[in-house]
């Protein structure tokens, strides 16, 4: 099935605090550089990818509809 969301991290931005990793492990993971990539954005819900989104504290995640292209966040 396509995924719903396109999704992916600004590493210029990315802290590394793990809020995300925390939110949604199927979806997010930490690279060798503690900061997190994105690795199946649509092995969680949408909701729950926009939830981890919202909850970055530097608006690193970055999140479009893939059918449509709109931004969805930030
Ligand atoms: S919540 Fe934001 S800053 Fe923290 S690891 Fe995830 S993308 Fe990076």
């Amino acid at each position: 099935m396509q995924d719903v969301l396109k999704v992916w991290v600004d590493h210029t931005r990315c802290v590394g605090n793990g809020f995300c990793v925390m939110t949604s492990e199927k979806v997010f993971v930490h690279n060798e550089d503690r900061q997190s990539e994105v690795i199946d954005p649509g092995a969680d819900t949408p909701e729950k990818v926009l939830e981890a989104a919202r909850n970055c504290p530097v608006s690193a995640i970055q999140v479009e509809s893939a059918i449509t292209g709109a931004r969805l966040y930030p």
